[in-house]
C-alpha cells in the first residue's frame, strides 16, 4: 500500500484561553455570554492614545503551564506588536510576544500506539490577546462584530514537529486539556472555542531526512476532529505525491460534516506581521523567587498522580488512568484515600457504584451528596463482614444517597441488612436447604460439585439475603461432605 511508503510529520499550535477575571491588557471583564459589546473600554476598542497594562494573572498562568510542562521560564519578557488588519481587531495589531516567549523547551508525555511513553517537545509558550468575534449568521446583510472577546488573554503553545500520527495528536491534545484543567487556568472546551488547535502536517518518504511541505489546518472544534482532519489531510497529501502533484504551503479549513479540508489561503498571500517591541508596555521581569512560589503552589498533576497511584497505592495502570482522566474524580478519590487505607476498594467503589449512580442520574461528581467519610465507612462494613459488597452497593448505597448525613452502619441495621453470621440460625437454613433436595445431595456426593450453587441459593433465599456467603458456603460444604 502506498501509505506505507510515507511518514507524516505533525506539529500543533494550541491556543489556550485563560480563565482570568479581566483581560490581558485592560481591566475589562472577560465574562462569557455577556451582552455584545458591553465588556469594552477604550482599550478593548483600540482607541488611539490608550495605554495597555499587563494583567499579572496572565503571567502567573503562563508560568504555571510552563512549569507543568517542564519548560524554562524566561526572566526578561518583552511584548511585541503583531500587525495585521482584521475587522474584529480594531487596534490593527495584536499584542503578542515574538523573540521572548515566556516559556521555552519542556515537553508533554503521551503514550504511543504500543503503550510506550513518548515525549513531545514544546518549542515555546507565549502570551497574547484574543480578537473579537465576527458574527455572520444573525443579520442577513451584515457581519456583526462583538468585541467582548477582544483582549481576552491567551497562551499559545507550539510543539516541535515530533507528532507522528493523528492518534498521537489526539493524545497530545488530551494531555494538554487535562493539564490546563488540573491547573485551573482554562476550561479546555474546544467545542466552545476556549481551547483551539491549528494542526501543521506534512508527509515525506519514510526515513527521508528532509520534511515535506507543510499545510496548516484550522477550524476543528473538538480533539476528535483534529484527528479526523489530520487523517484526511495525510491521505490527500500522499495522493498528491503519488500522482506527481505538488503540495503547496497553505492554510486549509476543516469541514467536519464532509470530513475534508479545503484551501483558505496560500503562501502567496503569506503574512508579514512587521513585529516590533510593544512601546507602551515595559519589560516584565519574572524573578526566580516568583517562579519558586508558583512551583510550590502547583496542584498534584496527572503524571505525578499516575506515579503515586500505580507505585505507592498499587492500583492498576488502567484504574489509575480512569481516575486521573478527570480532575473532579481524582479530587474525590484523594479525599477518599485520606480517610481509608483500602485504596483498591476505594477505586472500585468510585469506578463502580458511584460512577454508575452519577452517570445514570447525570450528576457531576462535584455535586455528589455522599461524603468520602461515608464511603470509607461502607468499605469498612464490607471488610468486617457485616454486609457483603453486593448488599452494600445495591442496598446500603441507595439508602445513603437518600440519607447522606446518616451513618452507613445505622442505615444497614435499620434496613435489616446486617449479614447473619450467627451460627445457629445459619445451621438451620443450611439443614433445611439440604433436606429439600435429597436426590441432589446424592448427585453432589457422586461428583457433581457444581450443585453447591443450588444449595447456596436456597440458603440465601431462606435467610432473605442476609447469610454471610463465606460462612454459609463453608457450612453447606461441611454438611454435604459428611458420611
Ligand atoms: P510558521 O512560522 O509557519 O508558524 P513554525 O516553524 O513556527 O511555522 O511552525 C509552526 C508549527 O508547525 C510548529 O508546531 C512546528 O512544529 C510545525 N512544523 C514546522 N515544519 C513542519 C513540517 N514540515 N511538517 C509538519 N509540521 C511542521
Ligand atoms: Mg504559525
Amino acid at each position: 500500500m502506498s501509505e506505507d511508503k510515507y511518514e507524516p510529520v505533525i506539529g500543533l499550535e494550541v491556543h489556550i484561553q485563560l480563565l482570568t477575571a479581566s483581560k490581558a491588557y485592560s481591566g475589562d471583564s472577560t465574562e462569557y455570554g455577556a451582552a455584545a459589546n458591553t465588556n469594552v473600554s477604550p482599550v478593548s476598542l483600540g482607541h488611539p492614545g490608550v495605554l495597555p497594562v499587563v494583567n499579572e494573572k496572565m503571567i502567573e498562568y503562563a508560568v504555571k503551564l510552563g512549569l507543568a510542562c517542564h519548560c524554562e521560564i524566561r526572566e526578561y519578557n518583552e511584548f511585541a506588536r503583531k500587525n495585521y488588519f482584521y475587522a474584529d481587531m480594531p487596534k490593527g495589531y495584536q499584542i503578542s510576544q515574538h523573540h521572548t516567549p515566556i516559556c521555552n523547551g519542556g515537553y508533554i508525555t503521551i503514550k504511543d500506539t504500543e503503550g510506550q511513553e513518548k515525549r513531545i517537545n514544546i518549542t515555546r509558550i507565549h502570551m497574547e490577546e484574543d480578537s473579537g468575534k465576527s458574527i455572520h449568521d444573525q443579520d442577513p446583510f451584515n457581519t456583526l462584530i462583538d468585541l467582548n472577546r477582544a483582549g481576552v488573554p491567551l497562551l499559545e503553545m507550539v510543539s516541535e514537529p515530533e507528532i507522528k500520527t493523528p492518534e498521537e495528536a489526539y493524545q497530545y491534545l488530551t494531555e494538554v486539556r487535562k493539564l490546563v484543567r488540573y491547573l485551573d487556568i482554562c476550561d479546555g472546551n474546544m467545542e466552545e472555542g476556549s481551547m483551539r488547535c491549528d494542526a501543521n502536517v506534512s508527509v515525506m518518504l519514510k526515513g527521508a531526512d528532509k520534511f515535506g511541505e507543510k499545510v496548516e489546518v484550522k477550524n476543528m472544534n473538538s480533539i476528535r476532529n483534529v484527528q479526523r482532519a489530520l487523517e484526511h489531510e495525510i491521505k490527500r497529501q500522499i495522493d498528491c505525491l503519488e500522482n506527481n502533484l505538488l503540495i503547496y504551503q497553505e492554510t486549509r479549513t476543516f469541514d467536519a460534516v464532509a470530513g475534508t479540508t479545503s484551501v483558505m489561503r496560500t503562501k502567496e498571500e503569506a503574512d508579514d506581521y512587521r513585529y516590533f517591541t510593544e512601546p507602551d508596555l515595559p519589560q516584565v521581569i519574572v524573578k526566580q523567587e516568583y517562579v519558586d512560589e508558583i512551583q510550590a503552589e502547583l496542584p498534584q498533576l496527572p503524571d505525578q498522580l499516575f506515579e503515586k497511584y500505580t507505585k505507592e497505592l498499587g492500583l492498576s495502570a488502567y484504574d489509575a488512568t480512569v481516575i486521573i482522566d478527570s480532575k473532579s474524580i481524582s479530587t474525590y478519590y484523594e479525599a477518599l484515600i485520606a480517610v481509608t487505607s483500602n485504596y483498591k476498594a476505594a477505586a472500585n467503589w468510585l469506578m463502580g457504584p458511584i460512577k454508575s449512580y452519577l452517570n445514570e442520574n447525570a450528576i457531576p461528581i462535584g455535586e455528589f451528596v455522599i461524603k468520602p467519610e461515608s464511603i470509607a465507612a461502607l468499605i469498612g462494613l464490607v471488610k468486617s463482614g457485616k454486609v457483603s459488597f453486593t448488599v452494600a452497593a445495591q442496598k446500603v448505597f441507595p439508602l445513603l444517597v437518600q440519607n447522606p448525613n446518616m451513618d452507613p452502619e445505622s442505615l444497614a441495621i435499620e434496613g435489616n441488612l446486617i449479614q447473619d453470621s450467627d451460627e445457629d440460625s445459619l445451621n438451620d437454613f443450611v439443614k433445611q436447604a439440604i433436606a429439600k433436595y435429597p436426590d441432589k445431595v446424592l448427585e453432589y456426593k457422586s461428583g457433581k460439585k457444581g450443585l453447591i450453587g443450588l444449595f447456596m441459593g436456597e440458603v440465601m433465599k431462606l435467610s432473605k439475603g442476609k447469610a454471610d456467603p463465606k460462612k454459609a458456603n463453608q457450612l453447606v460444604q461441611e454438611l454435604l461432605e459428611q458420611d
